[in-house]
């Protein structure tokens, strides 16, 4: 059991809060408007620590699990910040760390303890295949000691704010495997030196300010070194990666949460019409109320998908359902949250609107809620495949 009561990890909690508070709404507010990366806050979680949160001492890091990092995560979207701009490294590392060789392993992570790198993208959707990863069409193939990369990817984030990527491609073609799921490889790429020497990068203009990318390889090669684990293993371990990040996700979710019936809860007791606080109306109060309790409830799950990762049990069944009851009650959280500001929801100077565009993106990415349904139905509840 994970202690998850008033108090708990109110070390990490009060020391996350202290460091975001130097970055106020009107901080990310600006960010959002410039459509910028907000550099000096990712900078200065990365000099507190807090990005080598799952590195282990050994390295350089401070050694801690999933549970704590989902309430550094957790914090960050309490506070009125986006993790999007760096969650990326919190789970890309569980994978490196995972299935690292021990080489990789002390060449990288220090580095990255120290903030000298960052890993925080990961390439896995392509524009032709979608949520149907086993059919990527990137290819890897082995030339001495090189992988020579061609293909194409979509919607892959950070790129331009981070060292390495984690690149998912296919290392034996699909008709000559037993099951679709082998012949994939994941690759540690050293971004700056693949652009321009094989992979070319194109941003996507898209509704959050979240800065991610088309990507496009032409012949780049990687060393062989660069290779994570053994090849054709690729989506297992990319599998495991996605139950953290998925976790990581529902935190942010349950931080978006908070963040929308705290500020409405407040807002709808000072705004007063009708001679009193539109606060006092059950019309009013009670769709808060209902958001609020989704919020505590999908947070449950949350915690339990924690504690099964950290405890190294299977926790897919956890980490999807915990991201899916998170999801949904971060947005019908922003959903109430903008209905009862009125015409202030959509001002951006509250703030609502920018986490209201936020928080939408987690019905659809990094995994859709329907995929998380067809997941329940098929692998927990044993119905027919559907596709
Ligand atoms: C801002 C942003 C950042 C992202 N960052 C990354 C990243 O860093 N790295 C990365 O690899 N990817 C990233 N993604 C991609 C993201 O994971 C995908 O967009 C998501 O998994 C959905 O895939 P798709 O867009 O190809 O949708 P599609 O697969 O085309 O599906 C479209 C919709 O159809 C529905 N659907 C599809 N198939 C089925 C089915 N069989 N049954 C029922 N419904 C179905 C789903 O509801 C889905 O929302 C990002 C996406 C966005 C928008």
């Amino acid at each position: 059991m994970i202690e998850t009561g008033k108090g708990a990890f109110q070390d990490i909690r009060d020391a996350v809060r202290a460091l975001c508070a130097q970055f106020p709404d009107a901080y990310h507010r600006r960010v959002d408007d410039a459509r910028g990366y907000p550099e000096e806050f990712v900078e200065a979680l990365t000099r507190a620590g807090w990005m080598a949160a799952l590195i282990p001492e050994a390295y350089g890091g401070s050694g801690l699990g999933l549970t704590e990092a989902s309430v550094i995560m957790e914090e960050i979207n309490r506070s009125g910040g986006n993790s999007g701009a760096c969650h990326g490294q919190m789970y890309n590392m569980n994978t490196l760390i995972r299935h690292g060789s021990e080489e990789q392993r002390r060449r990288y992570l220090p580095k990255i303890a120290a903030g000298e790198l960052r890993l925080q993208s990961m390439g896995v959707t392509e524009p032709t295949t979608g949520t149907d990863t086993t059919k990527i069409k990137t290819t890897a193939v082995r030339r001495g000691d090189r992988y020579v990369i061609n293909g194409q990817k979509v919607w892959i984030s950070r790129v331009q704010h981070s060292d390495l990527m984690i690149l998912l491609a296919r290392t034996t073609p699909l008709a000559e495997v037993a099951k679709k799921s082998e012949g994939l490889s994941i690759f540690l790429v050293d971004i700056k030196a693949a652009m321009g020497a094989g992979m070319a990068v194109r941003p996507i203009p898209n509704m959050v300010n979240h800065e991610t990318n088309e990507l496009f390889f032409d012949n780049l090669e990687i060393p062989v070194e660069n290779l994570i684990g053994e090849e054709g293993k690729g989506f297992k371990y990319i599998l495991t990666g996605l139950n953290a990040e998925r976790t990581l996700i529902a935190a942010e979710c349950i931080g978006d949460g908070y963040w929308f019936t705290e500020r409405v809860a407040k807002y709808v007791s000072e705004r007063e019409v009708f001679g009193r606080p539109i606060g006092k109306n059950q019309g009013v109060q009670f769709p808060i109320a209902e958001a609020f309790i989704d919020v505590e409830a999908a947070n449950l799950m949350r915690w339990e998908a924690c504690r099964r990762y950290d405890a190294g049990l299977d926790c897919g069944a956890q980490a999807n359902m915990a991201k899916y009851l998170a999801a949904k009650a971060s947005w019908g959280a922003a959903n109430a949250c903008i209905q009862f500001h009125g015409g202030f929801g959509f001002a951006c100077e509250y703030d609502v609107e920018r986490k209201f565009r936020e928080t939408r993106l987690y019905q659809v990415a990094p995994i859709s809620t329907n995929l998380i349904l067809s997941y329940v139905a098929e692998h927990i509840l044993g119905m027919p495949r559907s596709f």
